[in-house]
């Protein structure tokens, strides 16, 4: 196993610490990245949580995914920073914001979702893999 990942919010009162590699890490231009970023697409990596550690308080807010989960983002409270994501009916993945990285260098993307909803000046790059919508979870 490798040097964990390691990040939080940026005032600092959020701090998360996973020791596994992603499994997946994507551009994703869904609305719902396009509003919480304020920009063309959120930048994610999605590791397994075993080993996960999480200090500070985070608020949270729901929305229903297309699959029939239930995907709740967590930010910090007092920077507004968004942290990461969980899913209802998938406790066992957790997905970080890449910009919320101690070294955002370490985030490789390989692929990008939602790229038929991409705005005409946040083009998905296409270097990467391109899937329209989202390719189903990993079990
Ligand atoms: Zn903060
Ligand atoms: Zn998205």
């Amino acid at each position: 196993m490798g040097v964990a990942y390691k990040g939080g919010c940026s005032c600092g009162s959020v701090r998360y610490e996973i020791p596994s590699e992603p499994f997946f890490a994507n551009h994703c231009h869904c609305d719902t990245c396009q509003g919480r970023s304020g920009t063309g697409h959120g930048s994610n990596a999605a590791f397994m949580a075993d080993g996960l550690q999480l200090e500070g308080r985070t608020s949270t807010w729901d929305v229903p995914t297309e699959s029939g989960d239930t995907k709740s983002h967590a930010f910090c409270g007092a920077c507004g920073s968004p942290l990461y994501l969980t899913l209802a009916n998938q406790p066992g993945i957790f997905i970080i914001h890449a910009a919320s990285l101690d070294d955002p260098e370490r985030y490789v993307p390989q692929a990008v979702t939602y790229a038929a909803n991409a705005l005409s000046w946040d083009k998905p790059d296409p270097a990467l893999t391109r899937f329209e919508k989202m390719p189903p979870a990993p079990e």
